[in-house]
């Protein structure tokens, strides 16, 4: 446990001097995860306000390292941006996930998935000939995808992320707008960004319960988005009384831990079996 904790920590929380070593021993250790197939895939459910019922999952990514065990995205996304592996990383997701939905659609569960997509990703012109080559490839129409995209990717060059966008839409691909409010200036984009769904950090909805501001900043974007004609998500919903005031509010989808936490595929499908038939 000492030799992990050492480990642990030189490899990925380094001090300044040893930044660019660290660098380097991730690169190579990321890109060895991507050719063994060490990133695991986790699915969160997403359930429509009105109804009720499951209507699609996020996948979310974990490294299944040999050494340091199950490490969680924020340990390894930010290196793999800093390091031009998102792009690759954000492929094997993708190819992971759509052959995981096509299997489920063949046993007769058709799951519609949102994917995180890097923000260098939306800076790369062929980046929508993959995503189509992707669909492809596992047989399966555009509009089981929906791709999750944060502000701050669109900010960094907002014209050629525009274009990519604009490409990915015409394909059939549904887009969504990850993390808003939490970026800079983020309205103004949302005017002309091709988009289809909002939604609404985690940060706002599981407290506005308790802190007004976060009610009012919430009960504001669900407005705002209704206004543009976007679908709203609101995620990190963790308790039924949140869960009753955003139905009230005309919120359209929910996603957090009051749903279920995210879970790998076989154990999503068994409580997606269990909630079925109960
Ligand atoms: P995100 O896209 O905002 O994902 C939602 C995060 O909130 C997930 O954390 C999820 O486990 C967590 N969450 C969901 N419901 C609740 C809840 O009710 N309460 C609380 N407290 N948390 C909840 P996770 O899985 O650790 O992912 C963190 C971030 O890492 C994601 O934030 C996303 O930005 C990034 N990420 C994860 N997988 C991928 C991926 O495949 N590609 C890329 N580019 N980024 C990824
Ligand atoms: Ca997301
Ligand atoms: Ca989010
Ligand atoms: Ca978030």
């Amino acid at each position: 446990a000492a030799k992990r904790g050492r480990l642990g920590t030189s490899v990925y929380e380094p001090g300044l001097d040893e930044h660019h070593a660290a660098q380097l021993t991730v690169i190579s250790d990321l890109r060895r995860a991507l050719d063994q197939c060490e990133l695991v895939l986790h699915y969160q459910p997403k359930a429509d306000l009105r109804t009720g019922e499951v209507c699609g999952a996020e996948v979310l990514c974990r490294w299944q390292h040999p050494t340091h065990g199950l490490l969680g995205p924020d340990r390894f996304i930010p290196a793999a941006e800093e390091t031009g592996l998102i792009e690759p990383l954000t492929q094997y997701v993708l190819d992971h996930a759509l052959a995981q939905c096509q299997a489920w659609h063949l046993t007769g569960w058709d799951v519609p998935i949102s994917v995180n997509v890097g923000a260098q990703c939306l800076h790369d012109m062929t980046f929508p000939e993959q995503v189509a080559a992707a669909l492809k490839h596992h047989g399966l129409d555009a509009a089981v995808l929906t791709l999750e995209i944060t502000e701050s990717a669109i900010i960094a060059d907002p014209h050629r992320a525009t274009d990519v966008l604009t490409r990915l839409r015409e394909l059939g691909v549904r887009l969504s707008i990850d993390d808003f409010g939490t970026g800079y200036s983020s309205i103004a984009y949302l005017r002309t960004m091709p988009v289809h769904e909002m939604k609404i950090d985690r940060s706002f909805t599981t407290n506005m319960r308790t802190d007004a501001s976060s009610g009012a900043i919430t009960r504001s974007l669900l407005g705002l988005a209704h206004n543009l004609e976007l679908e709203v998500v609101a995620e990190g919903v963790e308790d039924e009384e949140t869960w009753s005031v955003l139905a009230a509010l005309g919120c359209d989808i929910v996603q957090g831990y009051c749903l279920s936490k995210p879970l790998p595929a076989d154990e999503f499908a068994t409580w997606l079996r269990d909630r079925t038939l109960a």
